[in-house]
């Protein structure tokens, strides 16, 4: 009895080679260097900002090398998956502009080296284990989880490593005829990788990130495929796939460094070339003194849910991430503001290797602010419109009610050299305009007066303002000089150089004078343009607002 009895004992239905798979998956008809990149998510129904970064960096060599950037979706474990998992990934995707040129969703198979899928590609995954066992390089193991658990304690008490390695891999051994009678037998088997690797030896490999490295050789007998479900562990589908897919970079966590002593050690047993390696740095966060690991329990910002909830425009995100994987990338980009992030010259070797990379979220915000502060109109109002689709009925309801008003309000300081950043996320748009929107500003009733305080003071500001120097039709330099002169009529100081001279001579300024105008109007001391404001209210609106105070 050979192995090749074995193999067609435990795989009796399969009769594709090797050899034919390569022929079913040729070389990709590509240009010389161009990268074919994957982002492999399993499906758990988030997409983590890490793995995120790692599917930036994809979509980045692909699309500057004339390559192909796909997705494939590792459902090997099938206890983790979610339902709509492939749908979320789909939609950040979509989101950030980064669609795949190849991948399996909504029933579609787009790209030529499918299924993207792994729980559909269980024919190919096991002509791969047939052909280990074959070589040899494969085997039945029996051991019962009982067995397993003791030997483990027995390695912790000893102060052994642990695993199924060298003498401790018993099923190693055994001779064909006994694994066939065995599994003959009925007798429940997991199939086991057969490693040549010796632990005190190392091997060197070549990380794009970190340079040349070593790590100890994989001795492990780890398990390619579990009896409880016929689909092979990540371990090894990842191997036949980013092979037959022809993957030349995997961009990954760092997480997965010590992995590759046993994923170089399936390529070779398999007999291919491994593609290169990327892996990423973890990202951290400032938490107090420390940075710490970014994590999906305690930071809502790990997952890229949160910043499509918040409403941050696509480009800023993309400018923060672009920003730790290249510190190059920002002083790049204020040089060349119009061009894309796929023009940057991306370089793996420049992204830091040691210690992780710090994603601050208030850079972010200031990185969103400036972008969003730099739209133009037009583009502002589409994006916050298409935005508040899917995440906000309050702005939705706001921009439909009159988008013209909309499009005016947002306008204000905008579209010119230094335009005003109010705005953080699109999230924060309501927040910063309700005040022009009477319905939202009848239910506001904390005024910020700031200096002047006094009722009657207030009260006879505005009235004598509105009834006396208000006048639609002014123009701005107009405009101000009425509010001097009011303010020279209530004997307050017009002029702020003469004031700052001499406080004490005045009851207060031309600035305490327009606050008092200002928060009456918004209830907020500090909002864009007040000439503008006006215009928009309107004096109907205006004289209703002053109203309340006398
Ligand atoms: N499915 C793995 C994960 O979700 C992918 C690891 C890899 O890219 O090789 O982390």
């Amino acid at each position: 009895m050979t192995n090749h009895d074995l193999a067609n004992l435990i795989f009796p239905n399969i009769t594709k080679t090797m050899e034919d798979y390569e022929k079913e998956y040729p070389a990709r008809n590509l240009k010389e260097n161009a990268c074919v990149t994957r982002f492999a998510p399993s499906p758990t129904g988030f997409v983590h900002i890490g793995n995120f970064q790692a599917a930036l960096i994809d979509f980045v060599m692909a699309k500057k090398s004339g390559g192909v950037f796909y997705l494939r979706n590792e459902d090997t474990d099938k206890s983790r998956e979610v339902d709509q998992a492939v749908e979320i990934i789909m939609q950040v995707l979509r989101y950030y502009g980064m669609e795949p040129d190849e991948y399996e969703y909504d029933g579609k198979v787009i790209g030529n080296y499918g299924p993207y899928i792994q729980s559909e590609r269980k024919e190919i995954y096991h002509a791969g284990i047939k052909h280990l066992i074959e070589i040899g390089r494969a085997y039945p193991c029996f051991c019962e989880k009982e067995h397993l658990d003791q030997m483990r304690e027995n390695q912790e008490k000893n102060k052994m490593r642990t695993g199924y390695y060298g003498r401790y891999a018993t099923c190693r051994n055994m001779s064909v005829e006994e694994a066939i009678e065995k599994i003959k037998a009925g007798i429940p088997y997991v199939i086991r990788f057969r490693s040549n690797g010796n632990f005190d030896d190392r091997f060197w490999f070549d990380d794009l990130v970190r340079g040349k490295l070593y790590l100890n050789q994989n001795d492990q007998d780890i398990v390619i495929m579990k009896s409880d479900n016929l689909l092979p562990t990540y371990h090894f589908a990842h191997i036949i796939d980013d092979h037959f897919m022809h993957t030349t970079h995997v961009v990954r966590g760092e997480e997965w460094l010590p992995s590759v002593a046993v994923h170089i050690e399936l390529f070779e047993a398999m007999g291919w070339t491994p593609p290169k390696y990327i892996h990423t740095p973890l990202i951290l966060k400032q938490d107090g003194e420390i940075k710490r690991k970014i994590s999906k329990r305690k930071d809502p910002e790990a997952l890229m849910s949160y910043y499509m909830e918040k409403g941050y425009p696509v480009e800023a995100v993309i400018e923060a991430l672009m920003t730790i994987i290249n510190s190059n990338y920002e002083e790049w980009h204020t040089a060349n503001p119009d061009k894309s992030f796929l023009d940057f010259d991306f370089q793996a070797k420049k992204m830091s290797s040691s210690g992780g990379a710090l994603f601050d979220l208030e850079k972010l915000n200031n990185i969103s602010k400036n972008i969003i502060s730099k739209m133009d109109k037009e583009t502002l109002y589409q994006n916050a419109y298409e935005w508040s689709k899917t995440y906000s009925d309050v702005l939705k309801n706001l921009i439909e009610q009159d988008p013209e008003y909309f499009k005016q309000i947002i306008n204000i300081e905008r579209e010119q050299k230094k335009p005003r950043k109010d705005y953080e996320t699109y999230a924060s748009i309501p927040n910063e305009i309700c005040y022009m929107y009477d319905d939202l500003f009848e239910k506001m009733d904390t005024y910020d007066f700031q200096k002047i305080t006094d009722k009657n003071e207030i009260a006879t500001i505005l009235k004598t303002y509105i009834e006396d120097y208000y006048d639609e039709q002014d123009d701005k330099d107009t405009w101000f000089q009425k509010i001097k002169e009011l303010t020279t009529k209530l004997g307050y100081c017009a002029d702020m150089k003469a004031y700052k001279e001499n406080p004490e001579a005045y009851k207060g300024s031309v600035a305490d004078i327009s606050t008092v105008i200002r928060v009456a109007l918004t209830t907020r001391s500090m909002t864009p343009d007040l000439y503008e404001l006006l215009r928009l209210l309107g004096k109907e609106r205006i004289e209703k607002r002053f109203k309340k105070f006398y």
